[in-house]
């Protein structure tokens, strides 16, 4: 990603999930969409909402085709994409389905490369730009991150229930919201560098498109769809912005490519004090800091007033580090500039200092 493009004769690219469905109620959609794909289904099910969700599963399969359900028992970790990838091979699966939250659909993404069947991302939460993308986190059993793995391609089909998404959790959205906020800031900095997305090359201009397109939606939305999240309702708002975390922001930074926001995130990652707060929360805190890197000040101000508005941190303090030392920024400074790291997609030379005086400015 570190390779510049040279302008004018670079070859470009973009990726895209193969079908993007969101509604409310497309749950019962499942098993239809499934029987595209074949005669028998194995769906990995999210423990959290097993127990809420298996009825409605089943009854959207009333009609084929032939379904198993396995739960899933937290973790997307090299022995869950195995044992799922080997049930499947032993079920005789056509299509996995993943459904849940982002460990239990990356779980199934990965299966569904390893056993070479096609696969269907459902959801249940819109907490970050994960769903659509051709990317897997695996972790260790213990819960800390192995490594990052890249998939050959996107999901087959993603459906989104928004009367599912607009139950859980409001937090979750506002999570989503501030993974969706970094897309633009970060597809812009690539842009304007010239470096390379997720395919290692720079992107065509539609992804910055996207990219534009999803920081207007979250801006114009934001408020408004958590209003509608706490009164449980799939309202316009919620809409329009479940499409801009899950679609938008996941065609945006695969395709546009990443930058300061995540990098920060990473560095933040680093200290336990964040290991409550969710990626999009740690995401915004990236983003505050990236604006205040470049000295864009109005920027900031404008981005730290709509953070505010939908319940984002705007200080190191909202995602726990409340004793800001400077051991510890020089923590999150090194691994967020380290060699190869994509903060150094920006534009402007990035040093581990000038990272440490952008967080002093978040204390
Ligand atoms: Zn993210």
């Amino acid at each position: 990603m570190l390779v510049k493009a040279d302008q004018a004769g670079a070859v470009r690219g973009a990726r895209f999930p193969g079908r993007y469905i969101q509604g409310a109620g497309t749950i019962a959609r499942l098993g239809e969409e499934a029987r595209g794909f074949g005669e028998k289904a194995i769906v990995l099910l999210d423990n959290g909402v097993f127990d809420l969700l298996k009825a409605d599963i089943e009854a959207s399969f009333a009609n084929g085709p032939d379904i198993e359900i396995v739960r899933h028992g937290g973790e997307c970790s090299e022995w869950a994409i195995a044992n799922l990838a080997e049930a499947a091979r032993i079920a005789g699966a056509s299509v996995i389905v993943g459904a849940g939250g982002g460990k239990a659909l990356d779980t199934a993404k990965a299966a569904a490369r390893d056993a070479a069947l096609p696969v269907i991302v459902f959801p249940t939460i819109a907490a970050s730009d994960a769903p659509c993308s051709a990317l897997a986190v695996v972790y260790n059993e213990d819960g800390t991150v192995a490594y990052d793995t890249f998939l050959p391609s996107n999901p087959d089909l993603v459906l989104v229930d928004t009367a599912l998404i607009a139950k859980a959790p409001a937090r979750f959205l506002a999570a989503g919201i501030g993974d969706a906020l970094a897309t633009w800031y970060e597809a812009e900095s690539c842009r304007r560098s010239g470096a390379f997305n997720c395919m290692k090359m720079p992107g065509v201009p539609l992804a910055y498109e996207v990219a534009r397109f999803c920081r207007d939606t979250v801006f114009e939305f934001g408020a408004l769809a958590l209003g509608e999240c706490d009164a449980r309702e799939a309202g316009p708002a919620l809409e329009r912005v479940v499409e801009a975390n899950i679609l938008l922001s996941g065609i945006g930074f695969e395709s546009g490519g990443v930058a300061t926001a995540h990098a920060v995130h990473h560095g933040l990652c680093e200290l336990d004090d964040v290991h409550h707060h969710l990626h999009g929360e740690k995401v915004a805190i990236g983003v505050l800091a990236g604006l205040k890197l470049h000295g864009l000040e109005e920027d900031y101000e404008r981005v730290r007033q709509f953070c505010l508005t939908v319940r984002l941190p705007t200080k190191l303090g909202d995602i726990g580090i409340t004793e800001a030392t400077p051991e510890k920024l020089a923590i999150v400074a090194k691994r967020a500039c380290r060699s190869g790291e994509i903060i150094h997609n920006e534009p402007i030379k990035v040093t581990e200092n000038m990272v440490v005086e952008a967080l002093k400015a978040l204390v």
